[in-house]
């Protein structure tokens, strides 16, 4: 018996690792210093207040035998699902309630998702990126092309970026059909970069005439504030192309408490199979769905007053966002992100994004993230996070400025 041997091609995951490394001897040799820890990717703020009343009637709804919930539907209580149904319908796209499933996060639906492709294929994904993509790829037996984005396309790859990357794989002898599946994240981690209508719509058209699957992943949605897509649907078409995944991680501080939506139109079929009755045959085989108490929980957010509560939250990261990128602004560092986003994407003074970090952290104890770590394409770039505290932004916002005005003629 032989386990999946691909487990062997994938690469260390150094990132966190190495950074938790460095600050933990910092603080071992400067012990008591507080830093600034800009780099995360977690929420801070807790549930909002209608979801915690909503969690803890779930409870006790759990101690009487008359509101007793056993196993849940394996794709998702209706009520939840129509929830999220209506929800799409307020961004003008309309879907049928058998095109939702609830799932416990969209990490989970990443990797459990090319179940419905099988292993071989072709995974074409957009760089920088949330590694999670790349790895679930490797482990499942598909090949990976990097799509590298830069500042010249304003870390918005075009389907021509794919083509020479796809040229550039079959040249090499890495590939020889595909492309099958690509992957597009809008907001953007870790750029903060958003993709427009007219952007995602030539994906959308590139995919259908390819006969590819788009995994969109709009774990970021609820940060968009100007006028620019949402979900995937928006586009015309994408619901012959595209699966959607979605999280209340970041929408509603959710990260620990666990729930995601999958969104497979039911006009989605290649090669002659639906994907969607497929899902429903996956799901129903591979899971016995989310808790009761969770999905009631996360019924509150999609109500008046947790949508309220839920965007008050918002709010705060936005402002830090607001904070560091006026500083920024400030010191002529161009950076994506930030206005639509809960990151910041910086061009590193100076260059490289490591020599960045160790230089932030000891000057003046600001900690934040290397763009190498998120794809070769990321090296020179470094990400900031507005998950963190208000005070704690100020500080570091303030010591960014006071650290780089001179060098940078400010
Ligand atoms: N997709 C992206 C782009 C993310 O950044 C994250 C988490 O940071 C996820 C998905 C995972 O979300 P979840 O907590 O729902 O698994």
């Amino acid at each position: 018996m032989t386990p999946n041997t691909n487990y062997q091609k994938l690469k260390e995951s150094y990132l966190f690792h190495h950074i938790a490394q460095k600050t933990g001897k910092y603080l071992e040799e400067n012990p008591g210093t507080k830093l600034y820890r800009m780099g995360i990717g977690d929420v801070s703020l807790p549930l909002a207040p209608a979801v915690i009343t909503a969690l803890h009637e779930a409870v006790d709804d759990q101690a009487k035998k008359a509101t007793f919930h056993g196993y849940m539907p394996e794709v998702g209580d209706p009520e939840l699902r129509e929830l999220i149904r209506a929800f799409y319908g307020t961004r003008g796209v309309a879907l049928d309630l058998d095109e939702v499933f609830v799932s416990s996060g969209a990490s989970d639906e990443l990797g459990d998702i090319l179940d419905l492709f099988g292993p071989g294929q072709v995974s074409m994904i957009m760089e920088p990126a949330y590694p999670a993509y790349v790895d679930a790829n490797i482990m499942t037996g598909n090949s990976v092309v990097h799509v590298p984005a830069g500042k010249e396309n304003g870390f918005l790859p075009v389907p021509a970026d794919g083509e020479k990357a796809l040229a550039e794989a079959r040249a090499a002898g890495e590939i020889s059909g595909g492309p099958d599946l690509i992957y597009i994240c809008s907001p953007n981690n870790p750029t903060g970069a958003v993709f427009t209508k007219e952007k995602l719509t030539a994906w959308v058209d590139w995919a259908k005439e390819k006969d590819a699957v788009i995994i969109f992943d709009a774990a970021y949605e609820a940060f968009i504030e100007e006028d620019l897509p949402h979900s995937i649907y928006e586009i015309p078409g994408a619901k012959e192309c595209a699966v959607e995944i979605c999280s209340l991680s970041k929408t509603a501080g959710f990260t620990g408490t666990r729930l995601g939506y999958t969104v497979i139109p039911k006009t989605l079929v290649r090669a002659g199979l639906a994907l969607n009755p497929m899902w429903v045959r996956n799901r129903t085989t591979k899971t016995n769905g989310v808790s009761y108490i969770i999905q009631k929980g996360a019924r509150a957010v999609f109500t008046d007053e947790g949508q309220k509560q839920i965007h008050q939250n918002i709010a705060v990261y936005k402002e830090n966002g607001r904070v560091l990128t006026e500083t920024f602004d400030r010191l002529g560092i161009w950076y994506t992100g930030g206005k639509n986003a809960p990151y910041i994407w910086i061009q590193c003074p100076g260059g490289d994004s490591w020599a960045f970090f160790d230089r932030l952290l000891h000057e003046v104890q600001v900690v934040g993230t290397p763009g190498e770590g998120f794809g070769a394409c990321g090296e020179g770039y470094f990400r900031f996070s507005c998950f963190g505290s208000p005070e704690d932004t100020r500080v570091a916002a303030d010591r960014l400025w006071l650290l780089l005005k001179e060098e940078l003629g400010k």
